[in-house]
């Protein structure tokens, strides 16, 4: 291997590992030379690449990308096209030893959808764009459909762009904690940090709108998550959501989270409402009450119900629906049930994750295994089925890491429902500025296919603190020229 390409495949081992993990092989170790070897050159304006183990062998070429004139674009092109042929080819090799087929093939990152994207940029259409992941990413016809038919969806929305920017703001606490969680989010207690939170909150608050103006952007959408919003009582949610229209007004699009059901009141309900909030989340994520409790859920199937009924009531026009395929104990008979609710609930949009066990949870500290993942895949597959046969279709998708059967995320919602910043935040392609514990304000590059970003501290306290020093770290970010 010459230099350049030493240099653009450093520290790829962990991007190797992921693929060799899809297959359920031990983790080798790339820098001692592990049960694999492979080498890459440069022959004609391509890049051909070759791994071995004992006496299989694989090989893969790949066209140089084509100059832009900009170098350090090129670069950038030309060591995404390296990694991406090393670990297709380490994938062939993988599957000829193992003799399985991953649902998603070669892919391990969080959005597929970006494979699409960047294809329909070069000019392909959408079904060629599918076809060149059956083909060259060994993706399943199934995955790939999905992948097209969201892809669809998003050419449908307003597009992203500079002059636009979403506001995240985030209410860090709840009544409990779940088991599968890993967000920044504080158990309420008493409540006694929520009066000190809501001041430093406001200040932010009115600098990220100063910020907004001073950059000259429009906001695209509004984003209220956390944590549960509605674990407010009803006048700090009042107090909360008046701040929230004065400071932003004119969203495309405005969202609050109402998690837990068990938060929910008429009087919150007025509150979101009255303020001019069309979109709402009420997540039963299982309408089995078992394993609610095994969850540390503290609603039951049927408060979800009652929510449902009050929010109809109070005539919230958008409800979304989270659930979680895979949850601990579930079988494709609780999942069955809990689909069918779903169905009897109306929700206009459902989010069906596939259980992700993160290092910072509980479920990762009493070592909770995965589903069996042709039951997270039967699950999934079941999630669709409903969400088609309820007339969604699917938006947005993204995976993570040690995900049930190396499934996905999707979100389905009725024709014209889909939600911008789901889309947004999962696509990376609209500025972001975040408040509040936890938040990340994120500014876009994407020419250089950067971003720049300024996380907010996620501990309540630290963040109460420490709130001038996330101010200006979220400045520094929006700054001409800051990268
Ligand atoms: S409701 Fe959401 S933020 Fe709160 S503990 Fe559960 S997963 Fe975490």
């Amino acid at each position: 291997m010459n230099e350049q390409i030493r240099q653009d495949l450093a520290s790829i081992g962990p991007d190797l590992t992921n693929i060799t993990r899809l297959f359920g092989l031990p983790d080798p170790d790339w820098d001692k030379g592990g049960p694999f070897s492979y080498g890459m050159e440069e022959v004609d304006g391509k890049l051909c690449c070759v791994f071995c183990h004992d006496a299989e062998k694989a090989e893969r070429s790949a066209p140089l990308p084509p100059a832009t004139g900009d170098e350090r674009v090129d670069a950038l092109h030309r060591r995404r096209t390296c990694r991406r042929l090393c670990r297709q080819t380490l994938y062939d090799l993988c599957r000829a030893l193992t003799d399985q087929h991953p649902a998603w093939g070669s892919l391990t990152g969080i959005r597929p959808t970006r494979l699409i994207w960047e294809q329909l940029e070069a000019g392909k259409s959408l079904e060629e764009a599918e076809a060149t992941l059956i083909r060259d990413f060994d993706v399943t016809p199934d995955k790939a459909s999905l992948l097209r038919e969201t892809v669809a969806v998003q050419q449908t929305l307003p597009l992203p762009g500079d002059q636009w920017a979403d506001v995240y703001i985030g209410i860090p606490f709840c009544t409990t904690r779940c088991a599968y969680c890993s967000f920044s989010s504080g158990e309420l207690g008493n409540g006694k940090l929520v009066e000190p939170y809501l001041q430093a909150l406001f200040r932010d608050m009115e600098n990220a709108s100063a910020l907004l103006r001073e950059t000259g952007r429009s906001l695209r959408a509004l984003y209220v998550g956390g944590g549960t919003p509605t674990s407010l009582n009803e006048e700090q949610l009042h107090r909360f959501l008046d701040k929230v229209m004065t400071m932003f007004p004119e969203a495309v699009e405005y969202t609050v989270e109402a998690g837990r059901p068990d938060t929910i009141t008429p009087g919150k309900l007025r509150a979101i409402l009255g303020s001019g909030v069309g979109r709402i989340s009420i997540n039963p994520q299982t309408m089995n009450d078992r394993t609610l409790q095994v969850i540390g859920r503290a609603h039951t199937a049927q408060q979800t119900i009652e929510a449902y009924a009050m929010a109809r009531e109070a005539g919230v026009p958008h409800i979304n629906m989270d659930v979680i395929a895979g949850l601990p104990g579930e079988t494709e008979v609780d999942f069955t049930r809990t689909m069918e609710a779903a169905k009897a609930l109306h929700p206009e949009s459902l989010t069906v994750h596939a259980l992700a066990i993160k290092r910072s949870t509980r479920l990762h500290l009493e070592n909770a295994p995965l589903p069996d993942p042709a039951a997270a895949a039967a699950m999934t597959a079941m999630g669709r089925e409903t969400a088609a046969a309820m007339g969604l279709q699917p938006y947005y998708l993204y995976r993570q890491k040690n995900m049930a059967g190396g499934q996905e995320n999707v979100g389905y919602a009725l024709p014209g429902h889909a939600c911008l910043y789901n889309v947004d935040i999962m696509e990376e392609n609209t500025h972001i500025i975040a408040c509040g514990a936890g938040g990340i304000s994120k500014r876009i590059y994407p020419d250089e296919g950067h971003i720049g970003r300024a996380p907010n501290v996620s501990n309540i306290e630290y963040y109460i603190e420490r709130v001038d020093e996330m101010m200006t770290r979220r400045r520094k970010i929006f700054e001409d020229g800051a990268t």
